[in-house]
C-alpha cells in the first residue's frame, strides 16, 4: 500500500542532499572540530560553514548561533536562563496559552523557582495580541517568550509588534520559531529578537540537533560547564555531522522558501476548500490568513481525533490528532481549548501537515479518504 506521510509538523523526512553532506563526516572525516591538525581543522571549517548557513536563514552573524540538540533544549536554555539572568530585576515572566510544552514545563519549572507567570489568552482565531501584553508587562517582568508559529493550528504570530512592545520596555524577548524556521521568512534583527528556537529535523534536517540564536550582549548563562565548544557556553564535542546537515537543510530550504511556500499554502487552500465542502459541518481550526503553508487542523464532532487518526493510519494517511509530543494523553489540545473551542472541538481535531515532498495527489488521496472515513463513523454512532 502507498502511504501519505502527512505529519511534517512532527518531524519531517531528511533530504537526501542533507545525507550527502553528513555522510562524509559519518565516515572518514571523523576528527574532533576542536583539534589543532588539518583533519580536525576540516571538520571546524564544515561545522563553521553550517553555522553561517544557518545564520542566513534568520538574517544573524553566524556567532550569534549556539548549536544545541533540538528546540526542546534551545527552549529550556532561552527561558531558564534569561529568567535567572535577569532575576535580580523582577521575576515576572510572561508567555501564552498556546505555547510548545517545551516552553510551558520550562516557566513552570521557574515557578517553583518563585518566579510570577503571566499566560497570554488568544482570540478565537489562535493570535496573541500586542494589546493584550502590553497590559500584562509589569515592573517586574523580565521575559516574553511567545512562539513564532503554532505548531497544531499554524496561525503565525504578530512577532515584530509583540517583540518591539517587550523592547520598549526593556524586557528580553525569545521566540520559539521551530515551525518557523526555514519555512517562512524571519529577520531577526527587523523583528527585533533577542533569542529564537530552532531544530533540525523541522526542515527536512537530521533530528537530535536544533539551535538558539543568541543575540550579541545577551550574556546567557552557561548552560554546560565543560570545553570551550559553543563559545563556552554549552561545552561537549560538537555533533558535527548533524551539525553539517542542519546547515544543508537551512540551505536547501533557503533556496526553495519562496517556492515552496507558494506550492505549499496553493495546496493547503486545497485541502481545506475540499474538507469544507465535503464535510460541511467540520470546524476548521487553521485561521484563513496569518497561517503557516503546511498545517491544516480541523475538527470532525463525530469521533476523537485520536480515533480518526488510527483510522487514516488504516488507509495508509499519517496524521496527528495535535502535537506527538503529548499524544497518549487524555487532554483535549490545550490549543484548541484555548481559542475557545469546546471540549467535543477540541478533542475532535485531526492535523495534517506537509512538506517539500508532499504533492497534489497527496493531498486529493486525503481528500477522497477523509470525508469517506468520517461518514463510516458518522454511521456507526447513530445507530
Ligand atoms: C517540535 C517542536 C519543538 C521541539 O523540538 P525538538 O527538536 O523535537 O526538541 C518545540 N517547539 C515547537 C513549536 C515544535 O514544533
Amino acid at each position: 500500500m502507498k502511504t501519505i506521510y502527512a505529519d511534517n509538523a512532527s518531524s519531517t523526512r531528511i533530504a537526501d542532499e542533507v545525507i550527502n553532506a553528513m555522510m562524509p563526516y559519518l565516515k572518514d572525516k571523523f576528527a574532533n572540530p576542536s583539534s589543532y591538525h588539518s583533519a580536525g581543522r576540516e571538520v571546524r571549517l564544515a561545522v563553521e560553514e553550517a553555522r553561517r548557513q544557518i545564520a542566513s536563514v534568520i538574517a544573524c552573524d553566524s556567532d550569534e548561533i549556539y548549536f544545541t540538540s533540538g528546540g526542546t533544549e534551545s527552549d529550556n536554555w532561552a527561558i531558564k536562563g534569561a529568567a535567572r539572568l535577569c532575576a535580580a530585576k523582577g521575576k515576572h515572566v510572561i508567555t501564552s496559552k498556546i505555547e510548545h510544552h517545551a516552553v510551558l514545563r520550562s516557566v513552570k519549572a521557574l515557578e517553583r523557582e518563585g518566579f510570577e507567570i503571566t499566560y497570554l489568552e488568544t482570540d478565537e482565531y489562535g493570535f496573541i495580541s500586542p494589546e493584550s501584553l502590553e497590559k500584562a508587562i509589569r515592573p517586574d517582568t523580565v521575559l516574553v517568550s511567545v512562539m513564532f508559529a503554532n505548531n497544531e493550528t499554524g496561525a503565525i504570530q504578530p512577532i515584530e509588534k509583540l517583540a518591539k512592545t517587550a523592547k520598549k520596555h526593556g524586557i528580553l524577548f525569545h521566540t520559539d520559531a521551530v515551525q518557523a524556521f526555514g519555512h517562512i521568512p524571519i529577520n531577526v534583527k527587523e523583528l527585533d529578537i533577542d533569542l529564537l528556537s530552532f531544530s533540525g529535523h523541522k526542515f527536512n534536517g537530521p533530528k537530535g540537533i536544533g539551535g538558539l540564536y543568541i543575540k550579541r550582549g545577551v550574556s546567557l548563562p552557561v548552560l554546560i560547564d565543560g570545553g570551550n565548544q559553543e563559545n563556552g557556553r554549552r561545552g561537549g564535542t560538537e555533533n558535527a555531522p548533524a551539525a553539517i546537515g542542519m546547515g544543508e537543510a537551512a540551505r536547501l530550504a533557503a533556496k526553495d522558501m519562496a517556492l515552496q511556500k507558494e506550492r505549499l499554502e496553493l495546496l493547503r487552500d486545497r485541502l481545506i476548500g475540499g474538507l469544507a465542502e465535503k464535510i460541511p459541518e467540520c470546524i476548521i481550526n487553521t485561521p484563513p490568513r496569518n497561517a503557516l503553508p503546511g498545517i491544516v487542523n480541523v475538527s470532525i464532532g463525530v469521533a476523537e481525533g485520536e480515533a480518526l487518526v488510527l483510522m487514516l493510519d488504516l488507509k495508509g494517511i499519517f496524521a496527528s490528532s495535535g502535537s506527538a509530543c503529548m499524544s497518549g494523553s487524555k487532554d483535549p489540545s490545550h490549543v484548541l481549548t484555548a481559542m475557545g473551542r469546546d471540549e467535543k472541538t477540541a478533542h475532535g481535531a485531526v492535523r495534517f501537515s506537509f512538506d517539500r515532498y508532499t504533492s497534489q495527489e497527496d493531498i486529493d488521496t486525503i481528500l477522497a479518504v477523509f470525508p469517506e472515513t468520517v461518514n463510516k463513523i458518522r454511521s456507526v454512532t447513530r445507530l
